[in-house]
């Protein structure tokens, strides 16, 4: 198909593009134009309102005035900086604002452009810190079956996603994976955390850990607080603080990925101040610059940092590791620009307090047909479809494109639907979001 744009054709063979059914897209293309508060604009002049944030990520809304002119004001003062050896003030300020906002204890912050950059950051600064320390025995990574960590190399290993062993192969060795927390025997229909299995859960952890390895051997456990990306996985009631309790006394680093559950999306900074639990470490990116500049980040309890600078000399250069593009100058203005805002519109309490109209909203849905299961939790909630025989993925794949023409954004991976708006939805928009996905469900094959 030929798109006009600018009054020339538009060249659409030479873009490969990322997580895509390339050859169906190019045949019937889904063309953004712009984007304001909560709503694309398509190539045809249509409004879309954004059922997902982009992709998890601005969570303020579109083209907001303040970062986009935090944005505008960086890039014609200081463009560029080398991060390696030297500074520039927004880097400082940016890791102050979020070690300030970070979960007591954690208050040392590195700098990435990316979630998958900060899966690999945080597992070689967990595998780093305990050789740090003299332990090196401690080298094996665990993850879990249905985790999302990105798609670098670290990221897949720990990641569960059966697709990449098939694809790509077990990229680190010494990696194993838990158990996932998606039951839906016990816990269907949930409305917040499902209330069942979640200690029971834990405990196979301790098992596993300690029946198929030497728990002292073990450098960390990485876990999505919520898993996003395979379907809004929650985890049941004491499950994280279970979790934690075996990591602190094997000597485990509990890394948290909070890519997708950081910056409000719970109703909460993060998802260790929903569920109450601290990891050692946290990984971030998305919401932390309103998706506007890419930016990520991993934020250490100070003990880790500490121990690189204890065990390495004065003048060394104690993590070798970092990316040309660390605290990129503009990526930092966009992420203090962003933290203010979510500040000043205190947008996380707003997700909070739009919590109930949300929830009610998913589970009004119950009872449509091929909805096998509904679930929420701040403002994310998963709808899971039966999937048609042999076809897992072509039912909410049709939902999406009915949607889509509809004018409303959701995401979809296999027969899950998952929906994350900006913050800054407000009741009608919800209810728009629900009343368009009701109309859908009871068209599907
Ligand atoms: N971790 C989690 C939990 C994610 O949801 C994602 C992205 N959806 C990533 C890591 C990877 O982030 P990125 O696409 O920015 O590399």
């Amino acid at each position: 198909m030929t798109l006009e744009w600018n009054g020339s054709p538009l060249p659409m063979d030479a873009y490969w593009m990322p997580f895509t059914a390339n050859r169906q897209f190019k045949a019937a293309p889904r063309m953004l134009v712009s984007a304001q508060d909560m709503h694309f604009t398509d190539i045809d002049g249509r409004q879309i309102l954004d059922g997902t944030a982009g992709l998890w990520c601005v969570n303020a809304g579109h083209n907001r005035p303040t970062i986009t002119e935090a944005v505008q004001r960086q890039i014609a003062t200081l463009d560029y900086a080398p991060p390696f050896q030297m500074g520039h003030p927004q880097a400082f300020i940016a890791a102050d604002r979020l070690a300030k906002m970070a979960p007591a204890g954690l208050n040392r912050v590195f700098f990435t452009n990316s979630g998958s950059e900060s899966a690999d950051t945080a597992l070689k600064i967990a595998l780093g810190y305990h050789r740090m320390k003299g332990d090196h025995l401690r080298t094996k990574l665990i993850g879990r079956e249905r985790g999302y960590h990105g798609v670098n190399f670290g990221g897949i290993s720990v990641g569960g996603i059966a697709g990449n062993r098939k694809l790509f192969g077990n990229a680190l060795a010494g990696v194993d994976h838990l158990s996932h927390t998606h039951d839906l025997a016990r816990n269907a229909f949930s409305k917040g955390e499902p209330a069942l299995g979640g200690e029971e859960m834990a405990n196979a952890v301790e098992a596993r850990i300690t029946t198929l390895h030497d728990p002292s051997t073990i450098a960390a456990i990485i876990v999505e607080p919520v898993a996003g990306s395979t379907g809004v996985i929650l985890p049941p009631k004491g499950y994280l603080k279970r979790l934690r309790e075996i990591c602190t006394k094997h000597g485990i680093l509990l890394i948290f990925d909070e890519v997708i559950t950081g910056f409000g999306r719970l109703g909460t900074a993060w998802g260790a101040d929903k569920f109450d639990v601290v990891p050692d470490i946290i990984t971030c990116a998305k919401g932390l610059s309103n998706g506007v500049i890419p930016m990520g980040a991993v934020i250490v309890k100070q003990e880790i940092h500490d121990a690189y600078m204890a065990a390495s000399a004065e003048n060394a250069i104690e993590l070798p590791h970092g990316y040309t593009y660390s605290a990129h100058p503009v990526a930092a203005a966009a992420a203090v620009a962003t933290l203010d805002l979510y500040q000043e519109e205190k947008l996380f309490e707003r997700a909070a307090a739009l919590e109930s109209h949300w929830e009610a909203g998913v589970h009004s849905l119950k009872g449509l047909p091929h909805v096998k299961d509904l679930r929420n939790i701040g403002l994310v909630a998963g709808i899971e479809l039966e999937s048609a025989p042999g076809k897992v993925g072509k039912r909410a794949f049709e939902v999406y494109l009915k949607a889509w023409d509809k004018g409303v954004l959701i995401r979809t991976t296999g027969d899950i639907i998952a929906l994350s708006p900006p913050l800054i939805i407000n009741k009608e928009q919800i209810d728009q979001i629900f009343n368009v996905l009701a109309d859908v469900l009871k068209t599907i094959e």
